[in-house]
């Protein structure tokens, strides 16, 4: 495997306002993005999470440190804009705000908005869209109004959209946020679908412990900086850390931080509810 984004030493502050010194949005980070990986990125509001998504899709330059991406510096002397210009159609972003990706009046349109500004032709585009439509399982919606649709709904169009200038790595930026219970499982099982059969490399930034323990592996950021990086296990066995930087933990876990800390020998890296059921009534049973 190797690395389709790698960020090192990266540093960006936001330009300040009068009279007030800049704050660093990111801090020295250091990030290696396995190609077909599945990362979800955890933090506190205003921890760096959109910013580092931003650097990653080449959206914004760092002000230190480097981007790389396919083992390219982006931030080498001999880049061209052309060179960025081909980076930025590797990655795609979809935002918290399904409203406002939705550009034209009819599914299809919408989806073929992308490829049309890639100034493809048009059987290709065609072929592209119905493809698109296909994977996030809104092929009977082509004709439709997207306004009418539902949140979840129009998640799955805007990442049709994007699946439909081929990109290699989508970023979710909160997507699921907005969501209610029933939109957020259509999303994730697009998500997870993408990742898994299509080889898609995913990065998932949310605030969904559910959705966290999915990943193969979860990023956690606090002021800027990294501060765990592990498989969901060996992240979520470590719940003070994540209290310490306000963040939630599965309930699972929470559950069986409180039996343990009351003298129960469980472990805490179970995220499956009857898993965790079986660990609690085995540790009861060698009482
Ligand atoms: P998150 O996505 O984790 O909530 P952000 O990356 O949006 O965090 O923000 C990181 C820091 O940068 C915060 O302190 C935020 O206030 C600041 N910031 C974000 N966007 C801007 C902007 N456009 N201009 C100035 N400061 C910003
Ligand atoms: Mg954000």
């Amino acid at each position: 495997m190797s690395a389709i984004i790698k960020i090192e030493n990266l540093s960006f502050a936001y330009p300040a306002e009068e009279g007030q010194q800049p704050h660093k949005a990111l801090d020295n980070v250091n990030l290696e993005i396995e190609e077909g990986s599945f990362v979800a990125i955890l933090g506190h509001n205003g921890s760096g999470k959109s910013t580092l998504a931003k650097m990653l899709s080449l959206v914004l330059m760092p002000d230190s440190g480097s981007v790389w991406l396919d083992g390219k510096n982006m931030s080498a002397e001999d880049i061209t804009e052309e060179d960025i210009l081909q980076a930025r159609r590797e990655v795609g972003m979809v935002f918290q705000n399904p409203d406002n990706q939705i550009v034209a009046t009819v599914v299809e349109e919408d989806v073929a908005f992308g490829p049309e500004n890639l100034g493809l032709p048009s059987e290709e585009i065609r072929r592209r869209v119905d493809e698109a439509l296909a994977m996030v399982g809104m092929t009977k919606y082509a004709r439709h109004a997207p306004h009418k649709l539902s949140g979840g709904q129009k998640q799955r169009i805007a990442i049709a959209g994007i699946i439909a200038m081929r990109r290699r790595c989508i970023i979710f930026d909160e997507s699921t946020a907005m969501l209610d219970p029933v939109g957020r499982k259509e999303v994730m099982a697009t998500i997870e679908r993408l990742n898994r059969e299509e080889g898609i490399t995913v990065l998932h930034i949310t605030h969904y412990m559910s959705e966290a323990v999915r990943a193969d592996r979860v990023v956690v950021m606090d002021q800027g900086s990294i501060i765990m990086d592990g498989t969901p296990k060996e992240v979520f066995s470590q719940p003070e850390k994540l209290w310490e930087v306000r963040l939630d933990v599965p309930q699972t876990t929470e559950l069986l931080y409180h039996m343990k800390k009351n003298g129960l020998d469980v472990r805490l890296d179970i995220f499956d509810p009857d898993e965790c059921a079986a660990e609690i009534a085995s540790a009861l049973a060698s009482l």
